[in-house]
């Protein structure tokens, strides 16, 4: 028999080896898909309302054991508020999915068009087996934001969680076993090659994370001929009008950049402001930026937790000196702050940038804001969509159809107008990413569950079945 080997797990807050997790290796990947597999065939036969009820249940153990999850993400993340809306967020989200009445099973019959004696219908079919993928920043939700919907599909589902922020799954694994899913939704640990082992055994893989393991997953998955749902980096720009109101448009770029230490993907990571008001915006947003309070001493106080991934410290650090270095002017924040073994930044807001430089063109992932001026609307949209990435974006403007009219000409798969970072807080319009940022059907909206079924037509021949003779080169 092989010797389980673990991976250790530094606490954030810390800096300390303080967990570790037990690393699946092939054959437990493996013996965990059949149980999936077995226990599927049933749960898809239950059908969507039985389903969907089982689904309530989850949520009502989750609740719970509330307590006992959020303080394992708070141990994950080292953020103590973001970390309770995290856990009730996915809890909402279990039971918005249970509410939701529209699970395809089977269309009518349709009589067809081109030829009235055969008519169709549709079934839908669920896949077997998903398989997710997730990333360090959000553990919980964004281990089960693509499998809710899955096993309302009809799926089953084997989920494996960042190796940087995993403490979250022994409580979950509690109540997943109380609510009845110990066998249809399978968790396994480990790093990169655990989950490269578990794309060799489910039917689709969702991915959520960077760009360069997104390629790595869908060459993969394309070797298998399976679908890759990845959902990827971003460089989310920020466009800010003339006319705008500028304390409104501060308080959402702000917002938008920093909050959870900007370790979102639909954080804004770069801003054009129009020349005219540039100026007025940048000193009020180094004023708001200023107020901003680290949560180091007391997890209980302050409003930004600590860099939960080391490495991500260097790749902020390296941003910000390759701005410097190349003339952009450090407003405020920009030195990371070692504070009981853990690692934090203050809102970094830099002026003066070129669009060549680091923090411009490579996903940063932390709290820091370039801002730079432009003179007309059009230079703004080049600049907004001069990128590799295009998961979302936002525009301020005087009025929403102002911000309308530019928000067209982006390309991105989600704009908020308005505001910033919308995504995070309405997950009911379906949008898909642009470019670099991903690949598969939107996971909002009611796609996100539909991309887990597969459509079946039973094509029915009411009249005479063609007959050979009716092909002869010499028929009439
Ligand atoms: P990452 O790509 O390093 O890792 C993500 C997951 O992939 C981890 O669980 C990791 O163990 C696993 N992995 C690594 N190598 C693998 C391989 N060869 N095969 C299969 N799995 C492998 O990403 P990260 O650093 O954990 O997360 C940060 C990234 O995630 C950022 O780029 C961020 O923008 C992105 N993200 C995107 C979204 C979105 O919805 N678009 C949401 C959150 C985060």
């Amino acid at each position: 028999m092989m010797e389980t080997s673990f991976l250790k797990v530094r606490n954030t807050r810390t800096g300390l080896i303080d967990h570790q997790i037990p690393v699946a290796g092939p054959a437990e990947i493996s013996a965990a898909a059949a149980r999936c597999r077995a226990a599927q065939v049933d749960w898809q036969q239950i059908g969507p309302a039985e389903r969907a009820s089982r689904l309530s249940r989850l949520a009502d153990c989750m609740l719970a054991h509330r307590a006992g999850i959020a303080a394992a993400v708070e141990a994950d993340t080292g953020r103590r508020r973001i970390a309770g809306i995290e856990v009730d967020a996915v809890i909402g989200t279990v039971r918005g999915w249970a509410a939701f009445q529209g699970v395809p099973e089977k269309t009518d019959w349709t009589q067809g068009r081109s030829n009235p004696a055969i008519r169709h219908r549709g079934q839908y079919v669920p896949y077997g087996l998903i398989g997710v993928i997730s990333p360090w920043n959000y553990p919980l939700l964004l281990s089960l934001i693509d499998a809710i919907p899955a096993l309302l599909a009809g799926c089953s589902v084997m989920i494996k969680p960042s190796e940087v922020t995993p403490r979250f799954v022994r409580p979950f694994q509690v109540a997943l076993d109380e609510a009845g899913f110990g066998d249809l939704v399978a968790i396994v640990t480990g790093g990169g090659s655990t989950g490269s082992n578990l794309i060799d055994v489910v039917d689709l893989v969702c991915f959520t994370g960077s760009v360069a393991t997104g390629r790595k997953v869908a060459m993969q998955a394309a070797g298998r001929l399976i679908p890759a749902f990845l959902e990827l980096g971003g460089k989310d720009p920020m466009i800010v009008l003339a006319g705008a109101d500028l304390d409104l448009a501060t308080d959402a770029a702000l917002r938008g950049s920093v909050l959870g230490t900007g370790q979102a993907c639909q954080s804004i990571e770069r801003i054009y402001v129009d020349r005219s008001i540039h100026e007025e915006f940048v000193d009020l947003l180094a004023a708001k930026a200023r107020q901003i309070r680290f949560n180091d001493e007391d997890i209980g106080r302050g409003d930004l937790g600590p860099i939960i991934y080391q490495n991500q410290a260097d790749i902020l650090t390296q941003h910000i000196a390759d701005a410097v270095a190349r003339g952009a002017k450090l407003v405020c924040g920009g030195r990371i702050h070692l504070s009981g073994g853990g690692l934090w930044l203050g809102p970094t807001l830099l002026t003066d940038v070129t669009q060549d430089m680091q923090v411009m063109r490579e996903e940063t992932f932390g709290p820091v804001m370039p801002v730079m001026a432009f003179d007309t609307v059009e230079e703004a949209i080049a600049l907004a969509n001069d990128t590799e990435f295009g998961l979302s974006a936002a525009v301020f403007a005087a009025d929403l159809d102002q911000a309308e009219e530019v928000a067209l000409e982006l390309e991105a798969g989600a704009i908020s107008l308005n505001d910033a970072a919308l995504t995070s807080l309405f997950h009911e319009a379906e949008k898909q990413a642009f470019k670099s940022s991903g690949l598969g059907p939107s996971r909002m909206g009611a796609a996100g569950l539909t991309r887990f079924v597969r459509r079946k037509a039973l094509i029915a021949n009411t009249g005479r079945p063609l007959t050979m003779s009716q092909f002869a080169e010499d028929s009439e």
